[in-house]
């Protein structure tokens, strides 16, 4: 076996034996997840895949979208224009936090709820059918294969979301989200219930650190400037309330999302991902954390670091 599965078997055994943090179930759908299933998976830019554990479980991206759809976002209207809409600062709020920026109602960053909402209604589209049609077909180009909407999860989402559509009316209100409210997070429970495994989360975020190009099939997802932009935001607003915690110890974007997924990029050098549903108080996923934090010290992975 190779040094680097190798590394990820070992990591991922001790690991299994960490039993802290909960499963979420504030959508009643993600309450049934099955608390140890563990898998990890990396890509790395020559487009080669090292797992460990159940990398091919299925969950939904939740949190975990909004990275990707930013960056759809920022080809569509260039930077400055986004800017315009949702703003790039750390909020040092939770992932659900009324935080709009007095005056405008601009969300702080487009991580937290609020600033995904208002970045899903700013791709292009004639409706909200062919909005999410270009969201799910950018998702999947990341990925490298179709992806799908699991039907529950949405309805089980669209059902209890009442945050999030009052944060969309929130919005509307004050002149920030350029679309109808309800239908802005109707898309955005969408794009959180796109399915996934740990191994397309990886080559998800090896996409990020390729430039926007998928090192498996070769094909351009996005601009580079706008991967660059996309990982930038990740690292000062990814993981929420904690990303300046995360940025001293880890050292790497990333993003983590409430069903227990999580990505990190390694900028010219890999993408990868964990999946592990129980999570901490703050709603990142405690094994996937743990991993993260174990890789970068073990194989000096800190952007910062001088090699
Ligand atoms: N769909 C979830 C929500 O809006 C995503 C949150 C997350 O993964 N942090 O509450």
């Amino acid at each position: 076996m190779d040094p680097e599965t190798d590394a990820l078997n070992e990591l991922h055994r001790r690991l299994s034996g960490l039993r802290d943090g909960r499963v979420a179930d504030y959508i009643p759908q993600l309450a049934l997840a099955d608390p140890d299933d563990f898998g990890i998976a990396l890509v790395s830019m020559g487009g080669n895949t090292y797992r460990a554990g159940k990398a091919d479980s299925v969950f939904t991206l939740q949190s975990v979208s909004k990275p990707f759809v930013y960056a759809l976002a920022l080809g569509d209207l260039g930077p400055r224009e986004t800017l315009r809409h949702v703003g790039v600062e750390p909020s040092g709020n939770a992932f659900n936090a009324i935080s709009l920026e007095p005056g405008t109602g601009r969300p702080a960053n487009p991580m937290i709820n609020a600033g995904a909402i208002a970045t899903t209604a700013l791709v292009r589209a004639d409706g909200p059918a062919e909005r999410f049609g270009r969201i799910l077909a950018c998702l999947s180009a990341f990925a490298g294969r179709t992806l799908d909407v699991d039907e529950d999860v949405y309805a089980s989402e669209a059902a209890t979301g009442d945050r999030n559509r009052a944060l969309a009316y929130l919005m509307r209100s004050a002149g920030s989200l350029r679309a109808d409210p309800a239908e802005a997070a109707d898309t955005y429970f969408r794009q959180c219930a796109v399915r996934v495994t740990a191994a397309d989360l990886a080559v998800m975020a090896a996409t990020l650190a390729n430039g926007g190009r998928n090192p498996v099939t070769g094909v351009r997802v996005v601009a580079e400037p706008d991967a660059v932009r996309t990982l930038a935001v990740m690292a000062t607003c990814g993981m929420y309330d904690g990303a300046g915690q995360w940025l001293l110890d880890v050292g790497l974007p990333a993003k983590s999302g409430v069903s227990g997924g999580l990505i990190a990029a390694s900028p010219g050098r890999f993408g990868v991902a964990v999946h592990s549903p129980p999570l901490d108080a703050s709603g990142k996923p405690v094994r996937a954390v743990a991993a993260l934090g174990e890789m970068a010290e073990r194989f000096g992975l800190h952007i910062m670091h001088n090699s």
